[in-house]
């Protein structure tokens, strides 16, 4: 069955590429697929346009798009096992991290499929003139190419194409070429719970060929793009001469800052998940942990012997805490960075080199890795590795930590530990990023906003920020009375 999803349509690419899916956790073959190149990309722009400008899905009431993201969130639920399955065959990532971005991923669209079905932020606007009506209602912003990532590729998608349903856009969705099946499963969900034809569009495929081209064409009305910076710094360039609409959701380099009187078994402990989670391939990933100076030796030395215990294996091995990651190619650039950090001084504690256990040699895996007294110069300390590496810093009080904590281009998130509340809350305050935990790390809702300051971007998913982007605000203004003015005379 072809793998495109072009008005309505299952398709085949236009000129007949096609790409092979390996799970990276062995190297077997998932499925091949088809590859689309421009001419797919604008078939699908074509059919969403078409969708948009005459179907009925922008004029439906948001209380019935409201019922129908509802909807979806039942089959999601329904079909949680072959979805968890799917993305874990994609990514490696173990099963049980796939079936819990299931129930968040069910209970985003239940959360934008209320919203919208509550009407939305429309609103009467008092001008002290009797004699006018003046409202603000709110409109689907029109045709929006959807980009995502391969390290949460649901989820992603999810936080995306909910609102732009829920507030009446069509779409062409283009998931990452690495991680496509659990998008294959979302159009048949989708148009099983009604959605006209044309609305969701699907292309699968590289980003120069099958990407590119939906952030240059003049049909498009909005980019909504998760992935990497220098990606983002294309598509922005891309959707200049046709301003489109953009959100930029892009990486980070997060810190977590830890003060002497933190709860140590809990700090440490979260300290490992911020980083080590899903072989730290995480946007939010606390990658570079700050410890004050007092606590700095007996922190790390807990942490290394935790994270010499972390097991590596594959998404379906019950005992593995932590899976490959996702290609060749990235473990080769997470190596560098290592070698670089090691370089440039850095004191390797654990990890550091690929594992020889020969079950694990077909996949691309990579241990657990702490580089202990590092400079905020370094490579490895500066750029998003994305991978199971953690730099650690010393700090001696609160404003170095938040200092060295904004010293980065990135501003996604963060988190501090301490049990004096107040410091947590004026330090939280002080952090240039996006999201902030206190004595936590990584939890999010759909009801709060999620996005970046500084170079992770701008814009916002998730929350109801998180549906505006996908609205426009138009003000009607009606004249009651209208008589001459004689303006001119
Ligand atoms: P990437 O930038 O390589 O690719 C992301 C998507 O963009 C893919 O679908 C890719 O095919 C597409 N793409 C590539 N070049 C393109 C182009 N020129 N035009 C249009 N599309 C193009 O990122 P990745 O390696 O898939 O994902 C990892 C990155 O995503 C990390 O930097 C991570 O921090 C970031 N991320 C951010 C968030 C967030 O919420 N801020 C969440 C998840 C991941």
């Amino acid at each position: 069955m072809p793998e495109l999803f072009i008005g309505g349509k299952w398709t085949a690419a236009a000129d007949g590429q096609v790409r092979e899916i390996r799970c990276p956790a062995d190297g077997t073959l998932v499925a091949t697929v088809d590859e689309a190149g421009p001419k797919d990309a604008a078939a699908a722009i074509a059919a969403a346009r078409d969708a948009f400008d005459r179907g009925p899905w922008p004029g439906t009431p948001a209380a019935e798009r409201g019922r129908l993201l509802l909807r979806v969130a039942d089959l999601l639920e329904r079909d949680k096992d072959a979805l968890a399955r799917a993305e874990s065959l994609d990514t490696g990532k173990r099963l049980v991290e796939s079936e819990y971005d299931m129930d968040d991923i069910a209970n985003c669209f239940r959360y934008f499929g209320n919203l919208t079905a509550s009407g939305g932020s429309d609103r009467i606007v008092d001008t002290g003139n009797s004699d006018a009506d003046s409202r603000v209602v709110h409109e689907p912003v029109g045709v929006c190419a959807l980009i995502t990532p391969w390290n949460y590729p649901l989820l992603q998608t999810a936080w995306k194409v909910a609102p732009a349903l829920g507030a009446g856009n069509t779409f062409v969705l283009k998931p990452s070429e690495l991680t496509p099946h659990t998008a294959m499963i979302l159009m048949r969900l989708l148009t099983e719970a009604g959605l006209p034809d044309g609305v969701a569009n699907l292309v699968l495929g590289a980003g120069p060929t099958a990407g590119a081209p939906l952030s240059e064409d003049p049909r498009v009305d909005l980019v909504s793009f998760t992935g990497g910076l220098v990606t983002g710094r294309r598509i922005m360039a891309a959707a200049a001469p046709t301003v489109k609409k953009i959100a930029l959701e892009l990486g980070g380099k997060n810190p977590n800052i830890v003060f002497a009187d933190a709860d140590y078994e809990a700090a440490v402990d979260y300290a490992l998940m911020a980083v080590f989670l899903h072989s730290g391939q995480v946007c939010s990933a606390g990658a570079r942990l700050l410890v004050q100076d007092e606590l700095h030796d007996r922190f790390v030395d807990k942490l290394v012997v935790k994270a010499q215990q972390i097991r590596l294996g594959g998404p379906f091995d019950e005992n593995a805490r932590t899976g490959p990651l996702i290609s060749a190619a990235h473990r080769d650039k997470v190596e560098a960075y290592v070698a670089a950090g090691l370089a440039e001084g850095a004191v390797l504690r654990c990890g550091g080199a690929r594992p020889n256990d020969p079950a694990l040699r077909d996949g691309f895996y990579y241990p657990p890795t702490v580089l202990d007294e590092c400079a905020p110069g370094m490579s490895v300390v500066r750029d998003e590795s994305f991978g199971p590496v953690l730099t650690v810093e010393r700090f001696h009080d609160e404003a170095e930590a938040v200092a060295l904590a904004n010293d980065t281009v990135y501003g996604l998130a963060g988190a501090v530990w301490s049990q004096d509340v107040a410091l947590a809350h004026r330090v939280a305050s002080r952090l240039r990023a996006g999201t902030v935990w206190i004595n936590d790390f990584h939890p999010y809702v759909p009801q709060a906003e999620w996005g970046g300051m500084k170079q992770s971007g701008f814009g916002r998913e998730l929350g109801p920020a998180g549906l505006a982007e996908y609205q426009e605000a138009k003000h009607i203004w009606r004249n009651l009375s209208p008589s001459p003015q004689r303006w001119f005379e």
